[in-house]
């Protein structure tokens, strides 16, 4: 066998399961030990400082520098106290991961340890090799990570973790967190001013989220010897497992206990660190896991969804596994996604998307419902765009995820709510309290509470008290999709609050105005309900007809971003302007050819170096056996019949290398980014990837299994 890979496996049989100890019995006494929290501020800090950070952090006011110097104080002794030695802006640039630049306490000068209030505030890190799509060089060279008081300090590691975002010196955003937290301010405004028209009371209203994070786990030593794992995150080649998933029978099974060992270990250090973890189990492929933390407020839920990544990662190394997070490590099995689960609950305590039990408070529940249905129509382009990557591509249609056209399921209850309320357009309502019973509205409450038709093939559906958004990718910053839904809905709320004022202020019933407006919206946005398949070919075609865009690819989804709707969304409500767009589309285009770039050199050097010569190697045996099997005057069909599939697949591979390669050369020689990453996508991905990669597979299933270079996918997949 060859070489890496005898070692590898024989590595795996030496594995021992690590122990894992929780630091006590119940969570409840080791529950965000590591981090600074709002009780730690208020034990450690003057009442007046601890009144102003408290007040900053839930109205967003801002921090003076008094203030934050006696925070950074108390920080510093708390987390010398704790073993810290350094201190970090923690932020989330725009490669994909956290970045921290680790600065010590200690000052050398003074002997002593020190961290001031500005420290705290503002960071200059020598960030000059994130991505900025340009808006550096054009503008400023420098940029600056500021706090964000808004997410809880914590220590991961020896280091004191300052959550931040990272601004340009000229004000643009690079990260992804500045055009989030502008979101979640617009989509609090305008929310605030909808709810008030059936509450009085409510002056704020906050977004919530809640991530599903799937991915798989392999051992270490297999992971470090498939180099298409270790380069790009995903199996360029690999048969399926004669076992696949077609039993179902991983699914809520019993967890290995190696990986069990590790989840526990990751869960308690996730504890500690305040992210709320609460359900583990295994999902439907061999190999692949789920983890949700509870829903939080959705600054700090994006925060801790990176930041459990991160922990994740680091985790893995104590256990000898690797997290594959790419939405399709496997070809043939299911991908990796990240369900998120979104809702909108106001400083009042209510959840605009929990039907009530007050047929009044059910009109607040159905404008929330048909106004986010509304945005979702409207502005499908923006969200797709925001789950476009190149690894989600694999993901996206590939009939056991939702696919790339955006729509919307409400289960049927609701949808015949919906319908009923479109269809009774023509009937009077009066003013009284059955108007809601004319409407078919006061009824919503137990039918909800019966409903269990859940979809899960559907991208956005719709889950009882919350909107679950599917489409996400596993790997992906749940920063940008948010941002995206958010913006559209507060659009969407601000219209409807406009469309409704203006009605009401020619002498119409506000509870009338409400219902006409919705009753508009709900015709407007019917073709993007769909309560069926959405995995099948039917429902594509369906899709087509009702005019709904299916845009498979990332190259042509970012489009959507720079597009003039978008840009006139996102500059009215200041999350971006066309600049910070269009550098961020630049962004996402180079990112998209970088790594199909990978990929397709990957995919050369490994069918060219490894699997071409194993396969001449026994090509050459069997023909040696035909030959000594002519010589005693035997029949050698059956051989001569595998050697010529085999040679057929030789020159499959070799001839498409080739082309691979020179089209290549072609393709890098574009200078424009759009144009480059629609060639790659066509030419290079669309055109090779697949066929090589058949040819390559089916060639697996021919060559002796001893001599074949790579690990198999049974090998990987079912560690115990
Ligand atoms: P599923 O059946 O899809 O697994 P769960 O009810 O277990 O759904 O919830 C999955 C995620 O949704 C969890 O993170 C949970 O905290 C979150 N969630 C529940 N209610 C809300 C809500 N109102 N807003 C946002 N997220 C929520
Ligand atoms: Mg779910």
């Amino acid at each position: 066998m060859s070489n890496q890979r005898q070692r590898a496996l024989n590595i795996v049989q030496t594995r021992t399961t690590e122990r894992v100890f929780a630091p006590a019995d119940k969570i409840s006494d080791f529950f965000a030990d590591d981090v600074f929290t709002l009780e730690k501020m208020k034990a450690n800090l003057a009442p007046d400082t601890f009144k102003k950070v408290e007040s900053a952090i839930k109205k967003g006011k801002k921090i003076e520098v008094e203030t934050a110097s006696e925070v950074a104080s108390a920080v510093k002794t708390w987390a010398l106290s704790k073993g810290t030695t350094h201190y970090t802006h923690w932020f989330q640039p725009l490669t994909g991961s956290t970045a921290e630049k680790h600065d010590s306490f200690f000052d050398a000068h003074k002997g002593i340890e020190v961290f001031k209030g500005s420290a705290l505030i503002q960071q200059e890190p020598d960030a000059s090799s994130f991505p900025n799509g340009g808006i550096r060089s054009t503008f400023e060279a420098r940029g600056y990570t500021a706090w964000d008081p808004s997410s809880p300090i914590f220590i991961w590691g020896r280091t004191l973790c300052i959550p931040t975002i990272f601004v340009s010196y000229t004000g643009e955003a690079l990260d992804h967190k500045v055009p989030l937290l502008k979101a979640v301010e617009a989509v609090d405004k305008a929310a605030t001013k909808v709810c008030q028209l059936f509450d009085r009371n409510v002056s704020r209203v906050n977004a919530s989220l809640g991530c599903e994070q799937e991915y798989f786990v392999v051992d270490k030593a297999l992971f470090n010897a498939r180099p298409d794992l270790v380069m790009s995150g995903r199996t360029v080649f690999g048969h399926h497992p004669a076992r696949g998933q077609q039993l179902d029978d991983h699914y809520f099974g019993s967890i290995p206990s190696r990986v069990y060992n590790f989840m526990k270990d990751f869960e308690i250090e996730s504890l500690k660190l305040g992210i709320p973890v609460s359900t583990r189990h295994n999902e439907v492929a061999p190999a692949q896991f789920e983890v949700a933390p509870l829903f939080e407020d959705i600054n700090v839920a994006t925060d801790h969804n990176s930041l459990m990544m991160d922990v994740m990662d680091r985790v893995a190394e104590r256990h000898d596994l690797k997290v594959l997070f790419h939405e399709k490590p496997f070809a043939g099995l299911n991908g990796s996604g990240k369900h998120n689960n979104w809702s909108l609950i106001t400083n009042t305590g209510v959840n605009v998307f929990q039907p009530s039990s007050s047929a009044r408070e059910n009109l607040q529940f159905l404008t929330f419902l048909v106004t986010t249905v509304k945005a979702i129509h409207q502005y499908s382009g923006m969200l797709r765009a925001s789950i476009a990557s190149a690894g989600n591509d694999h993901r996206l249609g590939a009939n056991e995820a939702p696919p790339a056209i955006m729509s919307v399921f409400l289960g049927s209850e609701l949808s015949s709510v919906l319908d009923e309320l479109e269809n009774n357009g023509n009937i009077k309502v009066d003013k009284g309290e059955n108007m809601y019973m004319k409407l078919g509205i006061d009824k919503i409450p137990q039918i909800i509470l019966d409903n269990t038709d859940r979809n899960r093939t559907s991208p956005f559906a719709f889950t009882g008290n919350k909107f679950e958004f599917r489409a996400v990718g596993s790997d992906q910053n749940v920063a940008e999709p948010m941002t995206v839904l958010n913006l559209i809905v507060a659009k969407q709320l601000k219209d409807f609050h406009t469309e409704v004022t203006r009605l009401i202020d020619g002498g119409e019933d506000k509870k009338i105005a409400i219902v006409n407006i919705l009753r508009k919206y709900i015709k407007e946005s019917k073709a993007v309900r769909f309560e069926g398949d959405g995995y099948s070919e039917e429902w594509a075609n369906e899709a087509a007809k009702r005019g709904l865009p299916n845009i498979k690819d990332t190259a042509r989804a970012l489009d959507a971003y720079v597009s003039k709707t978008s840009i006139a969304v996102f500059e009215e409500f200041g999350v971006m302007n066309k600049v910070e767009l269009e550098a961020r589309n630049e962004i996402q285009l180079e990112n998209y050819i970088l790594k199909l770039q990978i990929e397709a050199r990957l995919i050369g050097e490994i069918a060219m170096n490894m699997i071409l010569p194993v396969g001449i190697e026994y090509q050459n045996k069997l023909m040696q056996n035909a030959m000594n099997l002519k010589e005693l005057g035997l029949d050698n069909s059956h051989v001569v019949a595998v050697i010529s599939k085999v040679n057929g697949l030789l020159s499959t591979i070799q001839t498409k290398v080739a082309g691979l390669n020179e089209e290549r050369g072609e393709v890098n020689a574009i200078e424009s980014s759009h144009e480059k990453a629609i060639a790659y996508c066509d030419r290079i991905k669309a055109k090779y990837f697949n066929d090589i990669r058949t040819a390559v597979d089916k060639l697996e299933l021919l060559v002796d299994d001893d001599a074949w270079p790579l690990l198999k996918y049974r090998e990987m997949l079912f560690l115990r």
